[in-house]
């Protein structure tokens, strides 16, 4: 009995307290939150900022890697310069420095590092076309037409575009974008959303894709072209083009799976340089 009187009193007790702490609240209580709510919210603002200006040094470092280690930057040291045929002010043309598909493949590339050609500024993008129509000339007047492609894929690591010229036999060009067009539109069947393929006799790339995202582009010498955007990054094959070209040509696949190192590099730009000196685009 007195047991219970005991309990009951303490709980009476701890409502009335509950009761009187309720009734009268200081005022500075909510202050108080406020204020540690605002510390609290400053704390993690400087966390976040610091965060970010971690990240921030942390990209800072790998683009600068990215760029000593790239083999198109124009002032890196890995840039083979002995592959060079043809310097623009923004654009330039070099060899490869394995056999190429075909005799006469070349590629063409910005002096600063630039992902692809979506992104590149109007200059660059002008004197990029200067050079494929230069190229479409060269190749015409040795009867020969150019399929030029980019693959833009995994643009997040920073690649260093490559926009390759490819002449094939005249007696082929016409079937060329019947090739290239089946494949776009059976690549990524499964799993893709958007329309497989856009025809370019129209529009221009910049315009068909938008900035940013990854992409295929084929186009037969300067008339029509197709583009695609990719789905699926890591599934899209990196020898797309490649492959449709070697398909084509009837090449053994090694060409471009286990590509071979040119024997004579220094002779065969000189040879190319040779061809290119009449259609130069960057001597007018
Ligand atoms: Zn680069």
């Amino acid at each position: 009995m007195f047991e219970r009187e005991k309990h009951a009193t303490a709980a009476e007790a701890n409502l009335q307290y509950a009761d009187i702490v309720s009734k009268h609240k200081n005022p500075n209580d909510d202050l108080e939150d406020i204020f540690a709510d605002k510390v609290r919210k400053q704390i993690s603002a400087g966390d976040a900022e610091k965060r970010e200006m971690q990240s921030a040094i942390r990209e800072h470092e790998k683009l600068v890697a990215t760029l000593d280690n790239c083999e198109r930057c124009f002032d890196s040291a890995k840039l083979d310069k002995q592959l060079l045929v043809s310097l623009g002010d923004k654009i330039y043309l070099s060899l490869p420095w394995y056999m190429g598909l075909q005799s006469g493949h070349c590629i063409l590339t910005t002096l600063q590092h630039a992902p692809c050609c979506t992104q590149l500024d109007e200059d660059a993008w002008e004197e990029m076309s200067n050079f494929r129509k230069a190229l479409t000339r060269m190749f015409a007047a040795r009867r020969q037409d150019v399929i030029f492609y980019e693959i833009a894929n995994k643009l997040h690591r920073r690649p260093h575009l490559s926009v390759h010229c490819i002449p094939i036999p005249a007696s082929q060009g016409e079937m060329a974008p019947f090739y290239f067009k089946k494949a776009i539109e059976e690549s990524e069947q499964e799993w893709c959303i958007n329309k497989q393929l856009v025809s370019l006799r129209q529009k221009s790339l910049r315009a068909a894709i938008p900035k940013g995202l990854p992409y295929v582009w084929v186009h037969f010498g300067m008339d029509s072209g197709f583009a695609h955007v990719i789905e699926d990054e890591d599934r899209f094959p990196a020898n797309f083009a490649q492959e449709i070209l070697g398909g084509m040509l009837e090449l053994n696949p090694n060409a471009w799976r286990k590509p071979r190192k040119e024997a004579n590099p220094i002779g065969k730009v000189k040879s190319f340089a040779e061809n290119w000196k009449k259609f130069d685009c960057t001597q007018n």
